[in-house]
């Protein structure tokens, strides 16, 4: 058949920009295409996993595959590449025989040329050019996992000429029970062979023999390390043979005291710093004027210590459950701040001279210009713990005193609470999950920034999210993975705004649509017309109250009889702090709680508050409980709408037709123990009068 040749050239002209075979003559490559055998894989597999045996390679044919690798000190699934067409995997392990170094993913349906090693080594004697092609991918693979993740693997038998003086400095009951060997020093740096580099008490250990040393970890097997004290250590510390039962390794029992929490582990962040300045050379002074080269910047970022510093801070983060990380360089320091349950707590405060060196480290994690220190920049770090997704939106703005860099952590995976959990009134709840249930029309979720309206968005969509509903979302940046979703990120630097995805959405059949925030008019326009033409639409807007959605559509340039006829309902929001539950208590009667409950003294309600334990570092308050106002349209709000009505008088007659202020639904959650008046004093004014005139 004819169609036969032209596959093969091209197949040919594939293989030719395949990495591993460019150094092969053109005529060999149609022989060597057709002993290839293909696999398919279908979207969101796993082709390889992470320490797993490695018996074949592959060369991507189509699709597209994603590359992560763990770090071993904090259990960090960096995404380390994606690849597309032409690019090979799984060469590394299938030439050294041990494990996998690192987890690939489809991100489509990848169709890949597969080879054993038996394979391999066939093909290698046949075109012995593929040898050429090998090193220069690995010498690149090289390149990018040192850069990526900072802890190399070793082999304690090719370091045979091992130093007894640098062996010994550590006593011989700490290599045992830490599992590890020092190999080499140079300059202020010990390299140490490790069976598990996440042990920080090793750390600390090897330290109070070392100090003033940079430890550079270093992985080694097990079997290697057993081998080498049974065999070698003896030989090489040349001890008597009566010495000998010492050496025989015992089991390791788990550690007494451990920080692993949540399936991550830090070290201490003043631990990693003073390491690193041990080990600092370079003047990185803003004062000085000094400008460091790109080089100079790759340089010191890519320190062990700073490597693992930048990937404590993200650890601690997300053990932490914080929403946002700031490290911001001050006159005399760099103060580390995490946003935990929304209020911004002070971590710690680090030398100065650790600034430079971090904040290149997070650029080359979010893939930033390392270079660029004037402008402010936006990137995003892709992170992988015990299979959650972790997406980390880094941005940097130059401040005074060096580059701020605050980043905002969205674990897509946390899972979503149902409505009725979420909103913990049950008339409430019940009310809502009636709304959503309607064929079509608008629903608002109002509230300040960091208010949870996202969540509540969620929630909803999940309540309804059925094989048979086409729903779509547009989102800025898209904060959770909801599966059987269609969900686009907005790109402002191409011009795709929620208005162009939403005219894009209502070409596709939609039955539901979530727009993440509505602050434009052409938004409001075509948000209501997607409602008034029978689709249900969930947005946000920038309100204080449920009533005043009105008027904030108004000023948009929305009439306001098309309000009155395409919204459902508002829901108002504020997130209050929640009494830690581990340690909730009765609270002594406080007559200054009179104003708040409209009572007198005596008629006071029975309230709650947390007397602070472990659990909630002594603060009484764990999470964050949700404060709502739920206006659910009807025809005489309808009427006062269409009418041009005021906030006020909007207000009164939704509050007539069974809405619950945001202040009494707060009145709620204190009677019922979940939160405190202080708390929720804090997010809600109960002066509060309605923003507009
Ligand atoms: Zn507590």
């Amino acid at each position: 058949m004819t169609t036969t040749t032209s596959d093969n050239q091209e197949l040919v002209d594939f293989l030719k920009n395949v990495n591993l075979f460019a150094d092969i003559p053109e005529d060999s490559l149609e022989s060597l295409g057709s002993s290839l055998k293909t696999t398919e894989f279908p979207e969101n597999e796993t082709i390889m996993r992470e320490g797993a045996p490695g018996v074949s390679m592959y060369i991507l044919r189509t699709g597209m595959v994603e590359v992560r690798k763990k770090d071993p000190l904090t259990g960090i699934d960096f995404l380390v590449a994606q690849l597309g067409p032409g690019a090979s995997v799984g060469e590394l392990a299938l030439l050294t025989g041990r494990p996998r170094s690192a987890t690939v993913n489809t991100l489509e349906a990848t169709s890949v040329f597969s080879l054993t090693r038996a394979d391999f080594r066939t093909l290698l004697i046949q075109y012995p050019e593929i040898s050429l092609g090998m090193s220069r991918v690995l010498a690149e693979r090289i390149e990018q996992a040192n850069k990526n993740v900072g802890v190399e693997y070793v082999s304690l038998s090719k370091n045979a000429n091992l130093d007894p003086k640098i062996v010994g400095m550590v006593p011989l009951n700490i290599l045992k029970q830490h599992r590890i060997v020092p190999l080499a020093m140079s300059g202020r740096s010990l390299t140490l062979a490790m069976v598990n580099p996440t042990s920080v008490v090793a750390f600390d250990d090897v330290r109070r023999y070392v100090k003033g040393f940079i430890i550079e970890p270093r992985v080694c097997t097990e079997e290697d390390f057993n081998r080498f004290m049974s065999m070698e250590y003896a030989k090489l510390m040349k001890l008597k043979p009566s010495d000998s039962k010492v050496l025989r390794t015992q089991p390791v029992k788990p550690l007494a005291k451990s920080r692993r929490r949540g399936g991550l582990e830090t070290q201490s962040l003043e631990d990693l710093e003073a390491e690193i300045l041990g080990g600092l050379e370079v003047t990185t002074d803003e004062d000085e004027d000094v400008k460091p080269s790109e080089m100079e910047l790759q340089t010191l970022s890519g320190d062990a210590p700073v490597v693992r510093l930048a990937n404590n801070i993200l650890a601690l983060a997300i053990q932490k459950g914080a929403s946002d990380i700031h490290i911001e360089p001050q006159e005399h320091g760099v103060r580390l701040r995490l946003r935990v349950d929304g209020v911004l707590q002070v971590e710690s405060t680090l030398s100065r001279k650790i600034m430079l060196p971090l904040a290149s480290r997070f650029k080359i994690l979010s893939r930033l210009d390392i270079s660029e220190r004037r402008l402010p920049q936006d990137g995003r770090i892709s992170l992988k713990i015990d299979d959650r997704a972790i997406d980390v939106r880094v941005s940097t703005v130059p401040a005074k005193f060096g580059e701020k860099i605050v980043m905002r952590v969205l674990d897509k995976s946390t899972s979503l609470m149902p409505l009725e959990r979420l909103i913990d009134h049950p008339g409430v709840s019940g009310r809502v999950h009636k709304m959503v249930r309607e064929p079509y029309g608008i629903i608002y979720v109002t509230g300040p920034t960091g208010s949870g309206k996202t969540t509540t968005l969620y929630s909803c969509l999940s309540e309804i999210n059925e094989p048979g509903r086409n729903i779509s979302t547009a989102e800025d940046p898209v904060e959770y993975d909801l599966e059987g979703i269609n969900q686009i990120q907005t790109h402002k630097d191409i011009g795709l705004d929620f208005a162009r995805i939403l005219r894009a959405f209502l070409r596709q059949d939609p039955d539901v649509i979530l727009v993440g925030e509505t602050r434009d008019p052409e938004t409001a326009k075509t948000a209501v017309e997607a409602a008034l033409t029978g689709h249900l639409v969930f947005t946000t807007l920038h309100t204080n109250d449920a009533p005043g959605a009105f008027t904030r559509l108004e000023e948009m340039g929305i009439e306001p009889f098309l309000t009155a006829s395409s919204t459902l309902g508002v829901i108002a929001q504020r997130l209050a702090r929640r009494i830690c539950a581990n340690c909730k208590d009765e609270a002594e009667p406080d007559p200054s709680m009179t104003g708040f409950f409209g009572c007198s003294e005596a008629d006071l309600p029975r309230t709650y508050k947390g007397k602070g334990c472990s659990a909630c570092a002594g603060t009484g308050y764990k999470g964050r409980v949700g404060i709502y106002e739920l206006m659910v349209m009807n025809d005489e709000l309808r009427r006062k709408v269409t009418s041009g009505a005021k906030t006020d008088e909007v207000r009164d007659c939704a509050i007539r037709n069974g809405m619950m202020p945001l202040q009494k639904y707060a009145e709620y959650l204190v009677r019922e123990g979940h939160t405190t008046v202080e708390a929720v004093m804090a997010v809600v004014s109960i002066s509060e009068t309605p923003e507009e005139e």
